[in-house]
Order: C-alpha cells, then structure tokens, then sequence
C-alpha cells in the first residue's frame, strides 16, 4: 500500500541509506562513500544532530560563559578590582552560540557533499528491510543496506499535570528570556550540567532529584563531592524530591514538590533521561528487533536481526556518547565497506560532566571496582588548589585512584576540579594502554599543577564503603 499522496515514484537505489545526520550517521556515512559507495543520508531536523545542533558543543560554549562568574569573583584576590559588577546578556550569549552552530552546520554539510554523500532533507521510514522512503513526499530508495542512526529525544513530563509547561535541553538554548528562577528536574549530566550553567549565568537554581546524591553510577566519593560543591555555591539541591504539578501563573510557574513545598520559578527543566528515537521509523514493518525502551538491538558489530540493517549511536543505547557514536559509525563503515570486521570498544570509555567545577572520569566506580575485582586499593586526595589559597573560594578537589590489587591495574581514575576533563583525557589514554600504579609511581610530576596529584598518591585509604555512615 502507498501511503504518499503523490503517489509511488521508481524508487533510486544506493548502497547505504543513512537515517540520522548526527554523530555517528555523519560519520558513517562519510567513511562508506569514500569506499566508492552510493551514500544517501537523511535528516528531518538539521544536519549536525544532537551534539553539535542542540548538546554538546552549545552546551560547552555555554558552560564557559558561566565560568567568566568564577574568574571575576576569584580575580579580586589576586589583586583586581572590578569598578562595576560585570553584566551578563542572555540574548548576546544565545546569538553568539547560535552563530557557531550554524557554522558548524554548514562545515557538516559541506564534509559530506565533498565525500559525495547526498543529503535528503526530510524524516525518513523504513518500508521493507531495504526500502526506505521519506514521509508525506513519495520518495523513495532501494538500498543494499541501511544505517539507523536516528539518536535520542528528551522524555518530557507527560505524567505531571501541567507538564507540558516545562522546557527540555531542546528549548534550553532558544529561551527568549533569561531565567532568573530556574528549577531543574533529574540528577543525571544534563541536571547538573544546567544546574551549573545558569547559576553561574546568575539564576537561582533549585535541582530537585528523586535519588541522591546526584549522577547515579558515577564513583560515590565524585557524586558527594560534586553535589556537596554545587551546594557550597549556593544552587539548592532537592534529593529524593520529585516534583508532582506545574502550573503557569502571572507571577511564575508553580512547582508543587511531592513534600508539599512550593518553587515559583520563570521555567522547569526537566532532564529526565533520554529514550531512543525509533517511534515510527517503521522499524516493525521491516522487521527489526527492538529492546522495551524502543533501542535497536544489536550485536557486537552494530548488526540488527534483519542482516541489511545495521544501526548506531543513541538509538542502540549502549554508551550514549558523541565519540562513542562515531567510533561505532566509523567501525560500521570499516565492517560493512572495507571488508575490515571491527567491533566499536566500549570499555574504558572516558567522559566528563561540564559542571562547575567539572568531573572527568575513567573506568570503573569504587562500588563496581569492588564487585569487579574483590581486592581494590583506593587512593583518593581532597585538597585546595594552589589558586584558590588566595582566590577565597571554599573550593577543594577530589582524585581518585582505584587499583586491581592483584594485578597492579588501574582500573579507576576520577577527577573532580578545574581541567579535570582535560587532564582525565591523557590518564584515559595510559589507562587503555596498561597502566599500573608502579607506572604512575614512576612518572615525574608537573609542578605546580593539579594534575601531579595522580602521579603522588603513595598510601591507599580507607574505601567509601568502610567509612560511610551507618545511615547512607
Ligand atoms: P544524534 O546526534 O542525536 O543524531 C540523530 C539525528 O537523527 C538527529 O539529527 C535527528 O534529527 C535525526 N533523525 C531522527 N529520526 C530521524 C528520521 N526518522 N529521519 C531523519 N532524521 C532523523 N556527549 C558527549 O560526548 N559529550 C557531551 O558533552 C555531551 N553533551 C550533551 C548535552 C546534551 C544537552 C545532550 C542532549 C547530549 C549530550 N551528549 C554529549 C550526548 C551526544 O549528543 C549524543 O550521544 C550523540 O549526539 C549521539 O549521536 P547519534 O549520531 O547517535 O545521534
Ligand atoms: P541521565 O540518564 O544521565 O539522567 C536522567 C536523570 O533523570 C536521572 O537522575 C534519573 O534518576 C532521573 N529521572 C529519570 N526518570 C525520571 C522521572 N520520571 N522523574 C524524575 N526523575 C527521573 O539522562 P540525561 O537526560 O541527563 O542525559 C542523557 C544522556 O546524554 C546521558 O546519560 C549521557 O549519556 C548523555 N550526555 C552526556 C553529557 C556529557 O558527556 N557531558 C552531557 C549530557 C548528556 P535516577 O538516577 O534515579 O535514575
């Protein structure tokens, strides 16, 4: 049956049909088309996807606006007097963002027309195991195989009333006016992330959390250190909250809590978690196996069931990352165009939560590394760094070191401070490529940095799970 209204038109065929233009669609695609293949790729929203249109990259610009809050205040104790407290313009900062991301828009696109990939702008669905077409225009196109690379979409708060009054990260960068009041909902990355964002921008942010303490699966000591600074800085934090009601008034939108509590607040954001985006991709028709949150199963490869149709990123929901979407894209490419089998690595896969101050972390959580490994030497540091002896900001950093005592492996490094992300990243690499404890006991120190402090730790401690409190 045609569901068109123009009617059935020949269907062009190609050897790789790519839905999605984002991280690992991009990437894909661009990979396969300079094997000589016939690469078609499909948007329905803006080339870039998620990371670059609506995530990662906005959401870091935005991060280091927020910072210029900690420079002005730490700058006085170093001597400078600021005549006029500084003034911040959301609409200035929201341009200037919007700018870069049309810019790299526009370098997306054109990578892909030089690697002879074609664009097709529209939202696509699968119409048999190699047939796609683009929806409410006819078009259609038989392919040897087709890459699902349709990423993720922000759950909304259907299930309160009043939740279609709240904001997702997919508004939070077109707000027309800057919220001075700002209540956030989750304790995942972009909870906390945007927690540290617009109070560092200069909103009153309360984040309220059903658990806690926030980034549940991260090591334990990071979670309380990290919410215990968000606190120091004067966000409030709300855990084992939910919030139960919006609703929009003249003076704000009421948040009524599940303790009964009151925010009146100028937007909610809620950052509740992400599902996979596979509503109406046709995915039953084509007969593709889905998990019960609707990701694409797949196997090691990133093949589905149906053996034309493979499928990466945020759809798959195995590591929801930007270089991990395009690690899986490229080795998709490489198995399915360069007769080269290659599995995408998920293990000792580093990240970093923009917050202020940040986390960047690798391998396993003191919990997990237990569970793991049985035996495990922890050595862990929280100290003041050198900047701010004079800044006056109460501000400490955590490391952290987890060892296999049995093989010597690292199997754990955590950072909570300024140019932890950075500095995570050169230790991510030593720790893929064997690192010991002896090996970092054998590494001459940078002085003075934060970073030297991985490279000292000489005693291991006590683990959290021998000091926490009887009632945590
Ligand atoms: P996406 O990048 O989401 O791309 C999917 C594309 O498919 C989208 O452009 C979408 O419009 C399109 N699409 C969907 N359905 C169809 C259809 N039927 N037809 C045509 N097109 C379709 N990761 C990091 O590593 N670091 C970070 O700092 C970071 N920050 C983030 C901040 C936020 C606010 C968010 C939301 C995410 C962040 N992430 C970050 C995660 C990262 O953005 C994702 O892991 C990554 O973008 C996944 O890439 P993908 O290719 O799987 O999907
Ligand atoms: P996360 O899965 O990280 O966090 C979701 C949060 O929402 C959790 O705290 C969860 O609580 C809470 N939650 C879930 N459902 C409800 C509900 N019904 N009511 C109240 N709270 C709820 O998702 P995010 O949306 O923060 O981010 C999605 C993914 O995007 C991340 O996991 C990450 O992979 C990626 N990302 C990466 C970033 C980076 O690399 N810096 C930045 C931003 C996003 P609980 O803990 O109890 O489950």
């Amino acid at each position: 049956m045609n569901s068109s209204p123009e009617g059935d038109r020949a269907a062009e065929s190609v050897d790789l049909f790519v839905i999605g233009a984002g991280s690992g669609g991009v990437r894909a695609a661009r990979i396969a088309a300079q094997s000589g293949a016939k690469v078609v790729i499909a948007e329905e929203y803006r080339v870039g996807g998620t990371c670059v249109i609506r995530g990662c990259i906005p959401k870091k610009l935005m991060a280091y606006a927020a910072h210029f809050a900690d420079d002005f205040s730490d700058a006085e104790g170093f001597g400078w007097s600021l005549e006029a407290p500084p003034r911040f313009d959301w609409l200035r900062l929201r341009e200037a963002v919007a700018g870069e991301v049309d810019r790299l828009n526009g370098l997306y696109r054109e990578n892909l027309a030089r690697a002879g990939v074609k664009i097709v702008e529209g939202r696509a669905r699968l119409v048999g195991p190699q047939e796609v077409e683009i929806v409410g225009t006819g078009r259609r196109w038989r392919a040897e195989t087709i890459l699902i690379a349709s990423g993720g979409t922000p759950n909304r708060p259907h299930h309160i009333p009043g939740g279609e009054h709240a904001i997702t990260s997919n508004e939070v960068f077109h707000l027309p006016r800057f919220p001075r009041r700002l209540l956030v909902v989750g304790g995942g990355y972009i909870a906390v992330e945007f927690a540290s964002i617009f109070h560092g921008l200069g909103a009153e942010v309360t984040l309220a959390y059903r658990g806690g303490p926030v980034l549940r699966g991260f090591d334990i000591d990071l979670r309380e250190a990290l919410q215990e600074s968000l606190i120091e800085r004067g966000i409030e934090v709300r855990c084992h909250e939910q919030v139960v009601s919006l609703d929009r008034r003249e003076d704000g939108l009421h948040a009524t809590l599940a303790s009964g509590e009151t925010r009146v607040v100028d937007e909610a954001l809620f950052a509740i978690g992400r599902r996979p985006n596979t509503e109406g991709l046709g995915l039953e028709t084509a007969g593709v196996e889905c998990a019960a949150n609707g990701a694409v199963i797949v196997d090691d490869y990133s093949r589905t069931n149906v053996p034309s149709i493979w499928a990466v990123g945020d759809v798959t929901d195995r590591v929801s990352l930007t270089p991990v979407a395009i690690r899986e894209g490229h080795a998709f490419a490489l198995t399915r165009f360069y007769d080269t089998p290659t599995r995408p690595d998920h293990r000792e896969v580093p990240s970093a939560v923009f917050t202020l101050p940040p986390i960047g972390t690798v391998g396993y959580g003191e919990e997990e590394a237990f569970d793991r490994f049985g035996e495990v030497d922890v050595y862990r540091a929280r100290y003041r760094p050198l900047k701010h002896t004079i800044s006056g900001r109460n501000e400490r950093d955590l490391i952290k070191v987890l060892v296999d005592a049995e093989t010597d492996r690292v199997v754990g490094m955590h950072m909570l401070g300024e140019g932890a992300p950075e500095i995570i990243q050169g230790f991510a690499t030593a720790m893929k490529n064997g690192l010991t404890k002896a090996g970092l006991d054998r590494t001459v120190a940078i002085h003075p940095t934060s970073a030297e402090e991985f490279v000292l730790l000489r005693t291991p401690v006590t683990p959290w799970r021998e000091r926490k409190p009887e009632t945590s």
